[in-house]
């Protein structure tokens, strides 16, 4: 439209698209391990809904110390050309890999991280994430999964230790007489030695020495096995961490908060897992690397560790 002075008025219907999303950082890994003294780069992408790729405008605050162990936190900034800002935290782990077990000195404080219920198919993974950081665990092993079993040689092999968890791990047929527990324990006992050359003495009670289920099958069978069990030369070991792993809702999350906040709580830790849950295996590595970050030392089990009682309940 034009006036007579000859000003012209143009409406424009402007079409804005109004950006309220906020661009969301994306990283290759849920946390980032640096082994002490190496460098490290943490990969991760910025992408906005509106504006696109904006990895190259992310801010990073704070720094990892390569030289110094510890848990470093960084934070990564982002904004999008709309002012929607996001922000994220990420660990960074700056470990070191484990000494070999004849010169190591724990100066710390001791984990005893155990693994009950295995061989499973999930164990060959344990192995290799356990390699990785040099740290030797305990196997309290059944015949459940017998086609696993060959991992009980190979974990042996590797220094771990061994454990029987009897055969049959079944309870109403363990826990109905003396000698049903010890003729299933020993058969376990054979198979353990078929692999590894070594009759072990470690043993852990099915559900633990203060089980309440054996009172359905033999009342008083704990306190007669656990004077027994030790007459006969055996160790056993209850825990005092439960990754609480068998229960209804858990799941890796779960299992790395159980167990790194057992492990803060006091100086010896016995630490309950199983390897027959590919997700107690997911949280392995994040727990190690907590572990040796603070300064831990990881250990297996053996005739001269200290132990752990819970008190029969039968
Ligand atoms: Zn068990």
């Amino acid at each position: 439209m034009t006036d007579s002075n000859g000003n012209t008025s143009v409406k424009e219907r402007e079409i804005r698209y109004i950006d309220t999303t906020p661009p969301v950082i994306t990283f290759d890994s849920s946390y980032t391990a640096i082994e002490l003294g190496t460098s490290y780069s943490v990969g991760f992408t910025a992408y906005d809904i509106k504006d696109g790729d904006l990895t190259e405008h992310v801010i990073i605050t704070g720094n990892a110390d390569i030289e110094k162990i510890g848990i470093y936190t960084l934070t990564y900034i982002v904004s999008d050309f709309s002012g929607n800002i996001t922000s994220v935290e990420r660990n960074i782990y700056v470990y070191e890999k484990q000494a070999d077990l004849d010169s190591l000195k724990p100066t710390g404080k001791i984990v005893y991280l155990t693994f009950d219920d295995g061989p499973s198919s999930h164990t060959s993974r344990l192995l290799d994430i356990l390699d990785k950081y040099n740290v030797k665990v305990t196997f309290f092993v059944n015949g459940k999964n017998i086609a696993y079993f060959y991992n009980v040689g190979k974990a042996y092999q590797k220094g771990h230790s061994i454990g029987n968890h009897t055969y049959s791990h079944n309870y109403s047929k363990i826990y109905s007489s003396v000698d049903n527990f010890y003729s299933d324990l020993n058969y376990n006992g054979e198979l353990i030695y078929q692999q590894t050359g070594v009759y072990t003495k470690l043993i852990r009670f099915p559900g633990g020495s203060s089980n309440t289920v054996s009172i359905k099958y033999n009342k008083g069978i704990m306190s007669t096995l656990v004077h027994s069990v030790s007459s006969k030369g055996y160790k056993y070991f209850d825990w005092n961490v439960s990754s609480g792993d068998v229960g209804k809702n858990s799941n890796r999350n779960s299992v790395y908060n159980n167990v790194i906040n057992g492990l803060k709580k006091r100086n010896i830790s016995i630490v309950l897992q199983h390897d027959t849950k590919g997700f107690t295996v997911d949280a392995v590595e994040e727990i190690i690397l907590w572990g040796l970050a603070n300064g831990y030392t990881f250990l297996p089990l053996d005739l001269s560790s200290p132990t752990c009682h819970h008190g029969v309940k039968n």
